[in-house]
């Protein structure tokens, strides 16, 4: 048996390396799972073509082809780039049971997954995700 369950993530760094390379409020978010506050973060109503990568590894996340006018306050995609780039973990805080969404290669906090909601979108899946976590690079 292993002493070490945490999962190892492609990009490892120490609390100390993140606090320095994130601004506060990235840091908040990505490395505490802090959500912003509805309306306000940058991406809410952005219909820019590009892609959406990680803000703390630069990890290629979504796609502007799959975000869609959830109107809830925050970014929302039906589909991540692809699978293999988003990790699952079950979030049972604030007495909710939620699917949290971390970045696959660093681990870092990046939203929720929502299902069955009734939007009309190919997965019906609300990918929830904080502008702040993320970056656009125009097409
Ligand atoms: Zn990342």
């Amino acid at each position: 048996m292993t002493e070490n369950t945490a999962p190892s993530y492609p990009v490892q760094r120490t609390d100390a390396e993140w606090r320095e390379l994130l601004t506060p409020a990235e840091y908040a978010v990505l490395r505490q799972a802090g959500t912003e506050r509805p309306h306000i973060g940058e991406y809410t109503n952005t219909t820019t073509k590009g892609v959406y990568s990680c803000r703390a590894c630069g990890a290629e996340l979504f796609r502007s082809d799959t975000k869609f006018g959830s109107h809830c306050g925050w970014p929302s995609f039906y589909a991540p780039l692809a699978e293999d780039r988003v990790e699952y973990v079950e979030d049972n805080t604030l007495g909710m049971k939620r699917v949290e969404v971390r970045c696959a290669n660093c681990g870092s906090h990046l939203g929720h997954v929502f299902e069955g909601e009734g939007y009309d979108t190919p997965t019906d899946q609300r990918y929830c995700i904080n502008s702040i976590s993320m970056r656009l690079t125009e097409d």
